[in-house]
């Protein structure tokens, strides 16, 4: 008999950081999941792909082995490998020659040790993460404001606040368990306001009191704007800002210049009585929180993006109090933690800075070096120009995709194509960075990781193994260790477990922390001297974690004292800036991009999850129907979306919820699931030149129709390789892969394609159906083993193909009736069959038509009658918006 135990760990994605109960069969490796009830940051909840985990844990996409250009090799040969190549560059160029590209997916442990290597010991600063992408313009807005990178704010804040703010975030489906926090805490208390502040519509005005879809960018002037309005409006605490702030009246003069309502509205496109009700309401309400995320800091203002809103609540006075204050959501489940050791390139560790000799001296005595850093490193656009240049030549990118993920994506691909030596550490075999690298290292993924993470709310909590590693796999801190050690550096990387790591990071957080030598605000000395079982114990804690906070501490910043060098908090002056590239009569679009619900970042692990693929299976490009009338453009059909950057190609969705002039495309999609589908390729590489953050949000770029001969789709059991057709998206779906397809050139024998196609194996007794209409340029094959569904293939000239849904939902039948394979080739049900359409829910796997004929057949008003009916929404809530957009 199998044997389960029960162990508390944290979700891997977003930075909720959502406690997860797990209940693990390791004889046969798998896995139930459930939320944590007793962990405070989301109390029992998980969202779609926090459900899902238990779907992703599976061994065959993983990188099990060391390789060392593209053949299997062992740890030593290929330690010694890693260590001598960047030895040997260091000594032949110098340590600005070798780089480290990590990310928020890092535990704190191995976070703490690649700085430490990279910064204390190879002595350059040329180690940036991936977090630069999402949250660095949050980093320095804190910075500016508070003299120190400090969320004040928690979570249970949602629930004591009058009013929430969304900024540039859409919660609904980048924090659902946050979202579903905030909806719960207004259906409680009706009377609590929220806003949306969103170039688009998005799932989160479900919950909105009112909707600000302002242009992107111009944030600054709309906060400016209410700056102007607190003041002219007895809405400043002139005492708090007497007593605790410096810089407002700079500021409010800086503001003066978006005084004017009707300007502020032309400047912002919105409606002047909206913007009106927006300052009203903040002036009214005395705990407002303001909650923003990438909309604000994927900017080239983004910075001053996070001030202006500072600027407002310092002027209000709310600041690190119960339910009020400005509050940055974390993207990555350990965004914050990289903040902690110091994983940007411009920071030391425990939030000491490298612009501070004091600080260097400090934490050079602390780890025993004579070779610290004394200069920052490359950010993450200039390291990938670096690479390009030739002046980085040695990179170990560790945890994250930049071939994806970065803007400019095609540059970084070029950038790493012919850098010399590129090591890639990951968990999964395959990625679009991974296919680059000279070695790859293989990591061990979530379920067998130990260490620990911080989220939003600077609440740490464990990641615990569930598992023992998977094939040759290692702990990222294991791996840096080793290599560490054979670059001459043993002394000071002797660790053997995660549990003392931790102990020197706490340790160094309080080092020289005190009067004497200035108070820092990150501070976890109370964990000092942790031993290992209560770190195995340790439950989840909000930092500072100290003599004075023992149990951590919920809420900073309230007693009015900053880090800044006069104690008080900063009004910055801020005139706004519009987005650095304007659209232009050749770009006349602005590309908008961003996450969708059910997937993470390059979907290595979401992927897997065939629930997690239902929702939105393609790379899509969201239009307003004025602009796709305009383009000439049909719901569902392809278009070829052109930057001076880069290209790809998309299905197009029309939606009222985009602005005229405007287009979204999700992130997410690699050359892995999509040949023409990253986004990243697109993006302009322009910064914040104070967060140097990237401008992800605003893009100019152009749309057409992207006419192929003929499109497609197959549905097959076994996962396939295609070399001809231009456009293919792979879908895992439940026992079969779909594969949407689009060709450049038809075939001359459809036919003997679709056999080359779906007749390779040679098992069973098939049978083989085909049609084909060569007028319409219209061809459908489908094959069974042995009466069970093996695989189905339509083309068409035109895109007039059917729907997948009923002909997906044939893999799980162990045999098809005599019915369903007469009507296979018609793409239709056999009539009396449902079918299920588009699928809303993936918790429970629930399609738009079953949602849509039970509200018609029970008459349904709301969707918690909906959820009571059929599950749908029941769980994570993701779907409501969608679910009330049926009713
Ligand atoms: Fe994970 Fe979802 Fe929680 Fe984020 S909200 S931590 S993705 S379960």
């Amino acid at each position: 008999m199998s044997a389960h135990k029960t162990i508390q760990t944290t979700c891997p994605y977003c930075g909720v950081g959502c406690g997860v109960e797990a209940i693990v069969d390791t004889e046969k490796h798998a896995l139930t999941v459930q939320g944590n009830k007793n962990h405070p940051s989301n109390f029992g909840r998980l969202c779609s792909k926090g459900s899902a985990l238990a779907e992703t844990i599976e061994l065959s996409s993983r990188l099990l082995q060391p390789q060392i250009y593209g053949q299997d090799s062992n740890w030593s040969e290929t330690l010694d490998l890693v260590a001598d190549t960047f030895s040997r560059t260091i000594k032949e160029h110098g340590p600005d020659s070798v780089a480290f590209y990590v990310s928020g997916q890092l535990l704190n442990e191995d976070y703490y040790l690649a700085n430490k290597l990279m910064k204390g010991f190879i002595g350059s600063a040329n180690i940036d993460t991936n977090s630069r992408l999402c949250m660095s313009s949050s980093v320095a807005g804190y910075k500016r404001a508070f003299g120190a990178d400090i969320v004040p704010g928690c979570y249970e804040d949602y629930e004591l606040a009058d009013m929430i703010v969304l900024i540039g975030s859409n919660a609904a489906w980048c924090h659902p368990v946050s979202f579903q926090r905030i909806r719960a805490a207004k259906e409680k208390n009706p009377n609590l306001k929220i806003v949306v502040i969103d170039p688009r519509r998005t799932a989160s005005c479900d919950i909105a009191d009112l909707h600000l879809p302002l242009k992107v960018g111009t944030d600054v002037a709309l906060f400016n704007g209410l700056l102007n309005y607190l003041d002219k409006n007895s809405g400043c605490d002139k005492d708090y800002i007497e007593a605790y702030t410096e810089g407002f009246d700079h500021a409010l003069k800086a503001a003066a210049h978006d005084a004017d309502l009707a300007t502020i509205a032309a400047y912002c496109g919105l409606a002047e009585q909206d913007i009106k009700l927006f300052y009203q309401w903040f002036t009214e309400h005395k705990k407002v929180m303001s909650l923003y995320c990438q909309g604000v800091n994927q900017s080239s203002s983004g910075s001053d993006k996070a001030n202006s809103i500072i600027n407002c609540h310092l002027a209000t006075g709310s600041v690190g109090k119960p339910g009020m204050g400005p509050f940055s959501l974390t993207g990555q489940p350990n965004a914050m933690g990289g903040r902690e050791v110091g994983g940007l390139s411009n920071q030391l560790a425990a939030h000491m800075e490298l612009s501070n000799p004091e600080d260097i001296a400090r934490v050079a005595t602390f780890w025993g070096s004579d070779n610290i850093a004394t200069k920052p490193g490359y950010t993450a656009v200039d390291l990938f120009d670096a690479i390009d240049e030739g002046k980085v030549k040695a990179v170990w990118i560790m945890a994250t995709n930049p071939v994806v993920s970065m803007p400019n994506a095609d540059k970084v691909k070029a950038a790493l194509q012919k850098c010399e030596f590129v090591v890639v550490s990951d968990c999964v075999a395959r990625t679009d960075t991974l296919d680059l690298a000279h070695v790859k290292l293989p990591a061990m993924g979530w379920s067998e990781k130990d260490g620990t993470v911080t989220n939003s709310e600077r609440r740490i909590s464990r990641q615990r193994a569930l598992f023992s590693a998977a094939g040759e796999s290692k702990a990222d801190w294991w791996i840096l260790t080793q290599v560490a050690r054979r670059m001459g550096f043993e002394q000071a990387f002797h660790y053997t477990s995660s549990a003392e790591i931790f102990r020197e990071h706490a340790a160094l957080s309080a080092y020289e922390n005190n009067t004497k030598h200035g108070v820092r605000d990150f501070d976890i000395s109370a964990f000092s001297e942790i031993n290992q079982q209560d770190y195995d114990d340790l439950q989840p804690v909000q930092w500072p974690v100290n003599a004075a906070n023992p149990k951590g501490t919920k809420r900073l910043l309230a007693d009015g004292q900053f880090f800044t060098p006069s104690g008080k908090a900063q009004f910055i002056a801020l005139i706004p800036r519009l987005p650095a590239n304007l659209p232009s009569k050749a770009y006349p679009f602005v590309l908008n991009t961003g996450r969708i619900r059910d997937q993470w970042h390059t979907m290595t692990r979401t992927a897997l999850a065939a629930k997690l693929n239902q929702h939105k299976a393609e790379p899509f490009i969201e239009l307003n129907p004025d602009d796709a009338q305009s383009l000439q453009l049909a719901n569902n059909s392809l278009a070829e979306i052109n930057s001076a950057w880069g290209a790809m190609v998309a299905r197009v969705a029309i939606t009222e919820s985009q602005q005229g002039g405007g287009v979204f495309i999700p992130m997410h999609w690699t050359e892995q699931f999509a040949s023409l589908g990253r986004v990243g390729a697109l993006v302009n590489p322009v910064v914040d030149p104070l967060s140097m953050q990237p401008e992800f949000k605003h893009t100019p770029v152009k749309i057409q129709a992207y006419q192929p001969a003929w499109q497609g789709f197959i549905l097959s059991r076994r996962e396939l390789q295609f070399e001809q057709p231009a456009y293919v998206v792979k879908v895992k779906g439940e026992q079969f892969y779909r594969y949407e397809l689009a060709g450049n050139e038809s075939f001359d024998d459809y036919s003997l394609w679709a056999k080359n196609q779906l007749c390779t194996d040679t098992a069973g007794m098939p049978q083989w159906q085909e049609y084909q209409d060569v007028s319409q340029g219209s061809y459908r094959a489908a094959r069974l083993l042995d009466n069970q569904l093996d695989s189905v293939l339509f083309i068409a000239a035109q895109n007039n193909l059917p729907e997948r849904n009923w002909l997906t939902s044939l893999f799980i039948k162990s045999e098809l009736s005599k019915e369903e394979r007469s009507a296979l080739l018609t793409g239709q049900p056999p009539l009396g069959t449902p079918d299920v359409g588009q699928i809303v829910c993936s918790c429970f796997n629930v399609g738009e038509k079953t949602i849509t004929n039970m509200i018609k057949e029970k008459a349904l008003k709301t969707h918690q009658e909906v959820a009571q009916c059929l599950k749908a929404g029941s769980n994570c809530g993701s779907c409501v918006p969608e679910i009330k957009a049926l009713l």
